[in-house]
């Protein structure tokens, strides 16, 4: 009925509800009249009263439901638009987007802000041994024990393949590393049952901190993806920040 009334289109829609009520209403006046004597003031009053009463529930309902069906398709679609669909985090449009505003907004009022890049160690050795769909399972849960470790505020988002990012309003760099380390102690706890064996994951991150001097949000990412290589470095299943950066920029000013 519904799917019906939509496929009409609005006009016609509109056309179709409104003889509806004008038949229904013809249907009820008729029927009284039948069964009664004679028409009066009253009579018509009280035709006029039931059909109203009785028309428009009906006929509110079939419009009302139909509005809400849509508002829920709409809010279903935004969803789906934001969201990845392996790790039911943002994807990366929807990270980039709501980073670039609290960039401006953290600079702008000298509030600190964190990011983190999180890439799953060794992972291509995990869809070699146990194969894809034991890796897109571990994928899951470490983006779930990520989230798990965030608070409200914070945005993750896959960023690519096996890699998350987070952003972290209101967050310097000392409270981006404890963040990090607390996501990097829960991946390390987490283990799946893949058919008759237990697989374990580990994650390095790479931390980096808005400075007064951060020229842009591609620049941050940069300086986090930096110190993610130096966390692979050390061993991997490592935090690592590049406060060396800000060195780096003033030695290179000094010679
Ligand atoms: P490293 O510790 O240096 O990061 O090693 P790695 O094996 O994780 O890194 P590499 O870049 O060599 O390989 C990334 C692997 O991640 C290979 C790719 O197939 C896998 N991968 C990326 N996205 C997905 C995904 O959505 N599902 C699965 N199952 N695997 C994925
Ligand atoms: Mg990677
Ligand atoms: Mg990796």
């Amino acid at each position: 009925m519904h799917a019906w009334l939509l496929g009409l289109g609005l006009e016609r829609a509109l056309a179709v509800l409104m003889l509806v009520a004008w038949a229904a209403a013809l249907l009820v006046t008729c029927a009284v009249l039948t069964f009664s004597s004679q028409g009066s003031l009253a009579l018509g009053l009280t035709i006029a009263s039931v059909c109203v009463l009785t028309i428009t529930p009906v006929l509110g309902y079939v419009v009302l439901k139909l509005v809400y069906e849509l508002e829920a398709s709409r809010e279903q679609i935004r969803l789906l638009a934001i969201t990845d669909d392996l790790t039911e985090s943002y994807n990366r449009r929807h990270f980039m987007d709501v980073a670039e505003a609290e960039f401006v907004r953290s600079r702008v009022q000298r509030l600190p802000m964190g990011l983190l890049l999180i890439d799953a160690d060794h992972f291509k050795r995990v869809n070699d041994t146990h194969g894809h769909q034991c890796g897109d399972t571990l994928l899951r849960e470490i983006a779930l024990a990520c989230r798990g470790a965030l608070r409200g505020s914070d945005v993750i988002a896959r960023f690519g393949g096996e890699e998350l990012i987070v952003l972290l309003p209101h967050t310097d760099l000392a409270g981006a590393m404890a963040i990090a380390e607390r996501i990097r102690r829960r991946v390390a706890r987490l283990s799946i049952d893949w058919r008759t064996e237990r697989v374990e994951a580990t994650v390095s991150l790479g931390v980096a901190a808005l400075r007064p001097d951060t020229p842009s949000l591609d620049a941050l990412i940069h300086e986090a993806d930096q110190a993610l290589y130096d966390a692979k470095r050390k061993g991997r299943n490592q935090v690592a920040s590049r406060p060396s950066a800000v060195r780096e920029v003033i030695e290179v000013q000094a010679t």
